[in-house]
């Protein structure tokens, strides 16, 4: 068993949409990001790639790489486990906490769950997405941008 964690912000900016485990969420502003700008899928991936041993997405997907522009995180996501995979390492459960003042996903959180679950192989009872506030403190408080955390074990 290997242990791995992971961790991604993204500013809001222009647009009326989020990303967020492959959801797309309305939303007074968009993401300021090279690919979708999908934080919870970023750090699940930089924690896959952690526990695995294997660097950081920034190494497997380079930021400025004109291949990724607007990517597809799930898309990403899949090639990531694909490596694990190529490892002899499969996830057997993750955790993943979105920090945002806005938007809520609450009504969301089933459909990130399946998204997750369908991409990294396993049943959705493996996936737990939980999401909070930064009860009005410091960047994400003021709602400048979201982040993303993401525990994962490699089996
Ligand atoms: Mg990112």
């Amino acid at each position: 068993m290997r242990i791995g964690f992971g961790y991604d912000v993204h500013r809001f900016g222009p647009g009326r949409s989020v990303r967020i485990g492959g959801v797309t969420i309305a939303h007074d502003r968009g993401v300021v990001a090279h690919s979708d700008g999908d934080v919870l899928l970023h750090a699940l991936m930089d924690a896959i790639l952690g526990a695995a041993g294997l660097g950081d997405i920034g190494l497997h997907f380079p930021p400025g790489d004109p291949r990724y522009a607007g990517a597809d995180s799930r898309e990403l996501l899949r090639a990531v486990v694909k490596l694990a995979g190529e490892r002899g390492l499969a996830v057997g459960n993750c955790d993943l906490t979105l920090v945002a003042e806005a938007p809520r996903i609450g009504p969301h959180r089933a459909s990130i769950v399946a998204n997750v679950a369908a991409d990294l192989g396993i049943t959705p009872d493996r996936v737990n997405v939980k999401a909070t506030t930064a009860e009005g403190l410091g960047a994400i408080g003021r709602g400048e941008g979201l982040a993303g955390h993401a525990a994962v074990l490699l089996v």
